[in-house]
């Protein structure tokens, strides 16, 4: 993969071969895979992918985990749903991610990423004490599969994401940088961000948003260059900090709108990169 080879950030549905033709006929050769629905992490279906994708010449670069029960309404409805912070879902949640990290080592992927939850930005908070552990024996997990674990960012503030990396102490902790996120939940400037969280930094989404207009409100995402993150300063930043990876567009749309969307924002990054 050449360096900051544009990627996609691609769901897998019912028929994983048209899942993957999304990402091959707008022209890259690399995905990150949204969380695989359960009928692909074991036994025959796991099969199916994986020669589907051997089939479709694609790269997978990372997979996510994701819950079902999880709901992006609103700030209070991610606070109570989302990643391993809801206590009554949580050792579920890990049992599920150690799944989904086994079936990316079937596949030969390297790195598993996640939406952990909110992270309390008050380190008294009981809360907060209890995620830390929860991600440290997600690390060790993934480490001894020789992956790391990545955070998407977004839902706190850079400052509170590096202290969380520095107490959870382990070196699989990676971030995997959304800047339209930090807009989206109001979680603070992405630029000023990636510098902050440079060091950590192992896998980017391409991704704008606007930033939120009531309380308790999440901005709105937008087709790229069509938001408040500043794609060339983006672009311009993740060189100046040596970041080589993909850059992986995500873009939370279905349908042809999508198809429109990711092929003319794959043309803006491909001249960005060039600059
Ligand atoms: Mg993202």
């Amino acid at each position: 993969m050449k360096p900051m080879a544009v990627g996609l950030m691609l769901g897998v549905g019912d028929d994983p071969r048209e899942s993957l033709r999304k990402a091959t006929e707008v022209g890259v050769d690399n995905v990150q895979l949204g969380c695989p629905p359960d009928q692909y992490l074991s036994g025959s279906g796991s099969e199916t992918l994986k020669r589907a994708i051997q089939e479709s010449g694609l790269t997978v670069t990372t997979v996510f985990v994701g819950f079902p029960e999880e709901s992006y309404a609103d700030i209070p409805t991610v606070r109570r749903t989302v990643g391993y912070v809801p206590r009554e879902t949580r050792a579920a949640r890990v049992a599920k991610t150690r799944q989904i990290a086994d079936f990316a080592r079937a596949l030969g992927v390297d790195r598993v990423a996640s939406h952990i939850g909110f992270v309390p930005e008050d380190p008294s908070d009981p809360l907060y004490g209890e995620i830390v552990e929860t991600v440290r024996q997600i690390a060790d997990y993934c480490k001894g599969n020789g992956q790391l674990f990545c955070l998407e960012t977004g839902q706190e503030t850079a400052p509170t994401l590096l202290r969380f990396i520095a107490d959870v102490g382990r070196e699989n902790v990676k971030v995997n940088f959304d800047p339209a996120n930090m807009i989206m939940y109001g979680a603070g400037e992405p630029i000023e961000a990636l510098q902050l969280l440079k060091d950590h930094v192992a896998s980017v989404h391409v991704k704008d948003g606007k930033w939120p207009t009531g309380q308790d409100q999440l901005g709105r995402e937008y087709p790229l260059g069509q938001g408040d993150v500043g794609m060339e300063r983006f672009v311009q930043t993740l060189k100046a900090i040596g970041y080589t990876g993909p850059l992986t567009i995500e873009r939370e749309v279905s349908g042809e709108q999508q198809k429109r969307d990711i092929i003319a924002g794959k043309r803006l990054i491909e001249r960005l990169v060039q600059q």
